[in-house]
């Protein structure tokens, strides 16, 4: 198709799309932020670009038994498959796949309803339900494995953007103060010359969506490996993570999720809880020989009432926008389902 689309962003939602529209269109990215190594990303001024601050890795919500969360468990279940099948093509892309545990103390019905044989139909690769006698202690009441991926976030972001530009994709560093503002810019920008449509994939939005809201997460990165991702809910609603990042990148130990802070430092209190939390939870952790603090981080992770906002507009002057951002805790499990869906909904919109 001829048709010049122009994506916001250059986080892990605008780099998935932009990659996926590519197949049929002319792709533009326009960002504030781009994909750096890690090092380089300054933890203040790009507080708001979140997806070097994820963990990242793939945490199963299974979709309730009236139905609740079948959505996103079908994004979850595409991008699983896409990352397995980008791991086997493209072992430089900073996918590792491996364990992943979980430790509820508070299972609500999602989890309690679920049997191997569920598990088996929502397709969940690998999953068992873990005995009683292999929980670390007795406050777990509910347990499971199964298969999972993690990504290096910034290994991953910038295979995605190589990926993209030797497709033939074009990026543009600019800073927008609304979505309209991209049909305002130089004709220059765009391999077309012109903009047919618009992906809004700028996280937390642009704009003033009244659902939007950020969820402050703090983690500690630590310069040992782990063999699994482990998840566990405490009873007291907080929650202790490892999420193995490979590649030479350490572990993150996590992490906070506070409602509505826009917090930008990291608390060494908090840093101890969480280290101390994740030492009692994983009896593997060998004493001494774990936890080489290398940094605390904060992200905010751009959360929405009601979810993700996955839907077509038309705005001022008749131009479509296809909005795509609000992923909050969940931007790359859900990507590769997110984008799909997106590439689907312009391409309707060209038919
Ligand atoms: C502590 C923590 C742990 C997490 N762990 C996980 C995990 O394990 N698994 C998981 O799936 N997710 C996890 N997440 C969430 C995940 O990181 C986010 O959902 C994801 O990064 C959001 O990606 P995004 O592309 O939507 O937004 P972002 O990464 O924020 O990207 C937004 C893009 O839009 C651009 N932009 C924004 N405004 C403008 C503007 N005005 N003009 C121009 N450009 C603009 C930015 O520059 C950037 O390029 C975690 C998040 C945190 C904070």
């Amino acid at each position: 198709m001829s048709a010049e689309i122009v994506v916001i962003g250059a986080g892990v939602i605008g780099l998935s799309c932009a990659i996926k529209l590519q197949a049929n269109f002319t792709v533009t990215i326009v960002a504030k932020d781009f994909p750096a190594p890690f090092e380089t990303i300054d933890p203040i001024a790009q507080i708001n670009y979140t997806s070097p601050w994820g963990g990242a890795h793939n945490r199963w919500v299974p979709p309730s038994p009236s139905g609740e969360n079948a959505r996103e468990h079908a994004f979850a279940l595409t991008t699983w498959k896409h990352m397995r099948a980008l791991r086997d093509v493209n072992p430089e892309s900073g996918i590792t796949f491996m364990k992943g545990i979980e430790y509820l103390e508070a299972p609500s019905i999602e989890y309690t309803s679920l049997t191997e044989a569920r598990a088996k139909e929502l397709n969940m690769e690998g999953f068992r339900l873990l005995q009683p006698g292999e929980f670390p202690d007795d406050r777990v009441k509910w347990g499971c494995v199964y298969d999972t991926w993690c990504v290096n976030p910034m290994v991953y972001c910038c295979f995605l953007l190589r990926k993209f530009t030797m497709g033939g994709g074009r990026i543009r560093k600019r800073e927008l103060r609304d979505v309209a503002e991209v049909f305002a810019l130089p004709p220059e920008d765009f391999g077309l010359g012109r903009v047919d449509a618009v992906v809004n994939a700028s996280g937390y939005g642009i704009g003033a969506d009244p659902n939007m809201y950020v969820t402050k997460g703090q983690t500690c990165l630590v310069g040992d490996p782990c063999p699994a991702t482990l998840t566990r809910q405490n009873a007291d609603g907080s929650w202790t993570f490892s999420v193995p990042r490979g590649y030479d990148g350490g572990t993150v130990i996590g992490g906070t999720k506070e409602v509505d802070d826009w917090g930008t430092r990291p608390s060494e209190e908090v840093r101890e809880k969480l280290l101390g939390d994740f030492r009692e939870t994983w009896p593997g952790v060998p004493a001494g020989r774990f936890y080489t603090v290398i940094a605390d981080i904060v992200g905010r992770r751009p959360t929405r009432k009601g979810g993700p906002r996955i839907e077509g507009e038309a705005i001022k002057d008749g131009h479509f926008v296809m909005h795509a951002y609000g992923l909050g805790g969940r931007g790359y499990e859900l990507s590769w389902g997110v984008a799909e869906e997106v590439a689907k909904r312009v391409e309707d919109h060209f038919a």
